[in-house]
Parts: C-alpha cells; structure tokens; sequence
C-alpha cells in the first residue's frame, strides 16, 4: 500500500479505537458529562467564602477575561486540507504576563480549556511567581499525525494567535502531547512574524534554544518535594512505601524515577494504552526505556497488564499519582481509593464530589495547584534567564524550585491547619488572596 494510504488507513483505525474508548469513559462515568470549568469554579466558591470576598472582589478574580477560538486549516500529507479547532484562553492578568500550556488532545473542549487556564492562574499565585493564568488546545489526535503535519498545525496555531502572545503579555508552554519539538516550531513562528529574536515568548524550548535547564524534569521535582513534606506530616517512612502511578508521560515517568529514587516502590503504572503491576516493584528505568521506543506502555513485558486500567487508581498502595487528565477520581471510585497520599500531578484530576468523599477518609490530597507547580515554576525561571540572556546551571534551577516549592507546601499546610479546611481549599485561599489583593491595587482602568 502507498505510505500516504497507509497512513490514512492507520489514521482511521485510532480515530475509531478512540471513539470507543471515549464512549466507554463517558458511559462509566458520570462526572465525564459535567464540564471541568463548573468543578474549577466549585473550588473556587468553596475558598472565595471562607475568605468572605465581597462580589466585586470575585467579579474581578472568578472568570476569564478572553476566550479566543480559531480554525486552524492544515495541509495533510496526502493534499487534503482538514480544519483544526482551537482555543486560547486567558483568565487573569492582574499579577502578571498569562501563562500556560497548549494542548493537543482529541477530547479538548472550550470548557475544559477554561478550566485549565483558571488553576494557572492559582497556580501561579500560590508559588507566588509573578504571572496570571492561560490555557490553550487544539481538538486533534496528535498520533493521527505525520511530523510534518504536526508542525504545520503547530505553525499555524502560533500565527492565527500571534497578536495574545509576547514576553510581557502571554507566554505559552507545553502539555499534553505538546513538547519541547512544538515548542520550537512556535517560536521559530513568533521570531519570523516579529523580525525579533524573543526567546522569552514560549517556554519548554529545547536547551539549544534557551530552555532551561530543568525544566523537563520539573513538575515531578515539585510533586516529590510536596510528597516527601506530606510523607513527613503523616509519620510515613519513603523507604519501602508502595506508589501506583497513573500517566507515563512527561509528568508520570519523571514521577517514577523520584519515587524510585527516594526509595519507594512503584507497584503499577499505566497509560492511554492499558495499565500494568507488579507487588514487587516495577523497574522503572525499564518500563521508561520501553516508552521511549515505543512511545506506549503498550507491549511493556516488565510488569502483568491489568485488565480493567482504571483499577490502579484503587490499588492499596501508600502513594497515588493521577498523571494523566482530568476527572478520573470521581464519585464512582473515591470511597475504593486506599491511598494515603494523592499526589495530584495532572490538573483537575479529582472532582468535587470525590473531593468530599476523600476529606471524609482522611486521605492527604496535595491538590494540583500547589502539587505540580513545579513545571510553571521552572518555566518562570526560563522566561527570566530568557530575559537577562544569561543561564543558570541545574543545581542553581533545582535549589530555587526546592524552595520555592518548599515554602508554598507550608503556606498551604498551615493554613488549611489554621482554617481546618482541606489542602485544596487552603491552595486557593492563599492563592485567591494574591490575586484578589493584586487587583484591588490595580483598580478598573476607564
Ligand atoms: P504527556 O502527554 O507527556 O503524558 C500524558 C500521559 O497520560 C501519557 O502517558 C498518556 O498515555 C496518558 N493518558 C492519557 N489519557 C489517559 C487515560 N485515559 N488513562 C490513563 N492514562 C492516560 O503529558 P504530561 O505533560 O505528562 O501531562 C500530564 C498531566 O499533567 C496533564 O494533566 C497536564 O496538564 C499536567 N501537567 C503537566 C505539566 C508539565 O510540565 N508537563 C505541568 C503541570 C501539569
């Protein structure tokens, strides 16, 4: 078959694996049906009345203040044009540039993408670095592409969205199947377009191209610096603790190799594909070695597949680390999780519901705004040696994040102590505060 068919064919062939599985989530759970943004504006309330803000205090921090949705039309390879829709939203501004990530995921919706750019700007806000929230996506399957498409469509996010971005108004990053590749074909778009050489525009750039050091690793970073602080608040010993990660991307595989590191033993993992455990601990050196070949956890010899996946999330382990997306501890399986610590390194992965079944349980949440703040920390850093021209060493990059990290867990911790409310209510008390505060002080312009 002519590779042009093949890859059509191939195409096809995920983009009905996809819809079934889609079906098959949303029919399982009912939380799939309820948008993110009214689970992220739930929090919000929830934080917004133990502060007492007053309504004007909440018309300025609560929604977002711009929602842009551009087609983006794609040459693919075989000369066909698709169209691709898009989205960037920007939630607050009042303490800095917007900040957050793009990306590419076939169930991204305009909700979803709101959502996203709301905890950016608590997350930025409770590590007190100074930049709002933002949020991007597009609706593709990224696998369904060739690399040249991907870059087209990479391109051409960046030129139809060109006049939100720049240094001190708007800096992109990556998520979910975007990274450092779709970072630099961005920017290379951005520095065309301007006749300027603005590194400080994305971030998550390969290091050839003023990435920071670090910066790969630095979500997990953070999401073990709080592990290791709410390990220590619980009496519980790293050493021989058992961990089930859920996710074996960026945030999942790094997360693993700190677990392992600090002497935890990672008894399942799972991605897209399928899910896999073993009692005496997965090698995780491995099982990243399998994905970097492959791409999957798909085909992993190194552990027993499981057969329903979403079962890791119920595994009787000390750690539980969702990595993946959002909406996947819910009503139908919080009451079945038997985690101590929920290390939360996706965004939004527990909803309201199961939030309340959690606190009830005692289960230690270290809610996403604070638990994977690690990776918009690094990100600031990289926009500030952007800046200056001038580039930290990784030891330099990794102290600052340990302590940036190190301070907001306590700020948190204290004041859910202090409030007696639960960590995430205490996150965006914190964070609601700053942002509130940096409002007020600006005022309404006109
Ligand atoms: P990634 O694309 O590198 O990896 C995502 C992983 O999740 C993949 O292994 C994928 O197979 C898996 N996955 C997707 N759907 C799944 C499902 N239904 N069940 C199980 N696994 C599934 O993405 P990432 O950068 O690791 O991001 C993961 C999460 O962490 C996202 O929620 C993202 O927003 C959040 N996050 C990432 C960063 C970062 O620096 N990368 C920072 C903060 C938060």
């Amino acid at each position: 078959m002519p590779p042009e068919k093949l890859a059509k064919a191939k195409r096809k062939q995920i983009e009905r694996k996809a819809a079934v599985r889609r079906r098959q989530i949303a029919g399982s759970l009912e939380e799939w049906r309820s948008s993110a943004f009214e689970h992220a504006l739930d929090q919000f309330d929830a934080a917004a009345r133990r502060l007492k803000l007053t309504d004007n205090q909440i018309a300025m921090t609560k929604l977002p203040r711009r929602v842009t949705e551009v087609l983006l039309p794609v040459r693919m390879d075989d000369g066909t044009i698709r169209n691709f829709r898009a989205f960037r939203v920007q939630h607050n501004m009042a303490r800095g540039p917007a900040k957050g990530g793009i990306r590419f995921h076939q169930d991204v919706t305009v909700d979803e993408v709101k959502a996203l750019a709301f905890w950016m700007t608590y997350k930025c806000a409770v590590v007190g670095i100074p930049m709002g929230g933002a949020k991007g996506g597009v609706i593709v399957d990224p696998r369904t592409l060739s690399q040249g498409e991907r870059e087209r469509l990479s391109r051409r996010y960046m030129a139809e969205m060109i006049d939100l971005f720049g240094p001190d108004s708007d800096v992109p990053g990556p998520d979910v199947n975007t990274g450092p590749q779709v970072m630099a074909w961005m920017l290379d778009t951005y520095v065309m377009h301007k006749r300027d050489y603005l590194p400080g525009v994305i971030t998550g750039k390969p290091m050839e191209l003023g990435g920071s050091a670090g910066r790969q690793s630095a979500t997990s970073r953070g999401l073990i610096v709080c592990v290791r602080k709410a390990a220590a608040r619980l009496g519980l010993q790293l050493t021989g603790a058992t961990a089930a990660i859920q996710g074996f991307g960026n945030v999942g595989t790094h997360a693993a190799m700190f677990l392992a590191q600090s002497g935890v033993k990672v008894v399942a993992i799972g991605d897209a594909e399928g899910a896999f455990r073993k009692a005496s601990g997965i090698d995780v050196g491995e099982a990243i070695g399998h994905v970097v070949r492959r791409g999957t956890l798909a085909g992993f010899k190194g552990a027993t597949p499981m057969r329903r996946a979403s079962q890791l999330l119920e595994l009787p382990v000390d750690i539980l680390v969702p990595a993946a997306l959002e909406n996947q501890i819910t009503t139908q399986n919080a009451a079945r999780i038997r985690a101590r610590i929920i290390a939360e390194g996706a965004n939004g992965p527990t909803t309201p519901g199961a939030d309340a079944i959690l606190a009830r349980k005692g289960t230690f949440v270290i809610p996403d705004i604070l638990c994977n703040a690690g990776g918009v920390t690094v990100s600031y850093l990289e926009w500030v040696q952007n800046r200056m021209g001038y580039y930290w060493p990784e030891k330099r990059v990794n102290d600052d994040l340990q302590r940036i990290m190190e301070a907001a867990f306590d700020e948190v911790y204290t004041t859910a102590r202090h409030r007696r409310v639960t960590m995430r209510i205490a996150a965006f008390m914190v964070a609601i505060r700053r942002v509130s505060e940096a409002s007020e002080m600006r005022g309404l312009y006109a």
